[in-house]
């Protein structure tokens, strides 16, 4: 079998080397010339809406995946005219839109904060009063690691915020004083066979992903798994989902989905029996799903903007270095680095000597 990716960065990368040893070849389609992916297998170069370009990944691929949810849905129909796609248009379409996907789980009774549709300024205004104070607006689609956002905490953030963020349609959130933020994520394969991760504590750095964490039995764990399973379910969705919530006290509210493999599930690939990124390849090879228990301590943490030196992490035990040969650039995810250890101890020692080296640029 051979799988198309739409995209053709460090996800895709990742997912070619965990369909290789399945027997599985991939090829990419990425508009950026010498995308990381292009190292795994062939790299079409062209916009994702260039339907010579797509024909062109097409001709290598029996079906088609995504990298990333931000695909003009016409390509994404185009696409599925030919070949089966997962997941399918409709779960693409809500999740690149903050709107319908918020729609999507309230109409599912997934708690969210309160929120707002805003198509102008005079919309804002109404919501501020409706909703209050502080809150968090973003552009329904395009956004991601915390761009196409702004916080306003006074009426006179809210002043020029609609113009500020381009005059595009936006959603308005209550702020949510969480306690921290998890993810969880959920495998769902051709055939409805369905898998969870446990859920992953994650810290940011300016809108950022830092450092992600596996938590082994969370009391919350079962909610989440309800929540993802319902959404992967409405959506009649094959291949990985990751959620993002605020836990607040006991609760969880939901903040997005991404509708692929997620950052916040690196670490499955030393940490876990089987990879976000193989069990992916698998649900969309319609192949039976592989294990998703934590089978060690594990943390994660990205490289951005610049490296750290790889003699130096590399020299402290249960470190794992993924370099996704791109070049450094302020705020770039460039790579990251996965720490096992034996023991939960061990793995916060071993974390401690990993952060002293990193040298991040976030921009
Ligand atoms: P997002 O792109 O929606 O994942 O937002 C990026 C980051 O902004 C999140 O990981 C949170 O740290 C923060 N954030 C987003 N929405 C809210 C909210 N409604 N309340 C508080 N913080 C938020």
């Amino acid at each position: 079998m051979r799988i198309g990716v739409i995209g053709g960065g460090q996800l895709g990368r990742m997912m070619a080397l965990a369909a290789v040893p399945l027997g599985i070849r991939m090829a990419f389609l990425d508009p950026a010339k010498g995308a990381c992916a292009g190292d795994l297998g062939p790299l079409v170069e062209g916009a994702y809406d260039d339907h010579y370009a797509i024909r062109e990944l097409l001709k290598m691929s029996d079906r088609v995946t995504f990298e990333f949810e931000s695909v003009p849905p016409k390509t994404v129909a185009f696409i599925a005219e030919q070949v089966p796609v997962y997941p399918s248009a409709r779960a693409l379409e809500t999740a690149r839109d903050r709107w319908l996907e918020k729609n999507l789980f309230q109409r599912l009774d997934i708690p969210t904060a309160p929120i707002a549709d805003i198509t102008d300024q005079a919309d804002l205004d109404r919501a501020l009063e409706r909703l209050g104070l502080p809150a968090i607006l973003k552009t329904r689609t395009l956004g991601y690691d915390g761009k196409g956002q702004k916080v306003l905490r006074t009426a006179d953030d809210a002043a020029d915020a609609f113009a500020e963020l381009g005059s595009v349609p936006l959603i308005y959130e209550g702020f949510v004083e969480f306690d921290y933020e998890v993810s969880c994520i959920g495998v769902r394969s051709a055939s409805a066979e369905l898998a969870f991760y446990p859920l992953v504590r994650n810290e940011h750095r300016q809108g950022m992903l830092y450092r992600s964490q596996p938590l082994a039995d969370h009391p919350l764990q079962r909610l989440a798994e309800a929540a993802v399973g319902q959404v992967m379910a409405a959506l009649d969705y094959v291949g990985v989902l990751a959620f993002e919530f605020f836990v607040v006290g006991d609760r969880l509210l939901a903040n997005e989905i991404a509708p692929r493999v997620h950052n916040s599930g690196h670490w499955t690939i030393e940490g876990s029996t089987c990879s976000q990124f193989e069990n992916h390849i698998r649900a969309v090879a319609d192949l039976p799903l592989g294990r998703c228990r934590a089978s060690q301590p594990v943390a994660m943490y990205n490289l951005i903007g610049a490296m750290p030196e790889r003699n130096a992490v590399m020299t402290i035990p249960g470190t794992h270095w993924h370099d996704y040969g791109k070049d450094p650039r302020p705020g770039r995810k460039i790579g990251h680095i996965t720490i096992t250890a034996p023991t939960d101890k061990q793995l916060e020692e071993r974390c401690r000597q990993v952060e002293t080296l990193l040298v991040n640029d976030l921009g």
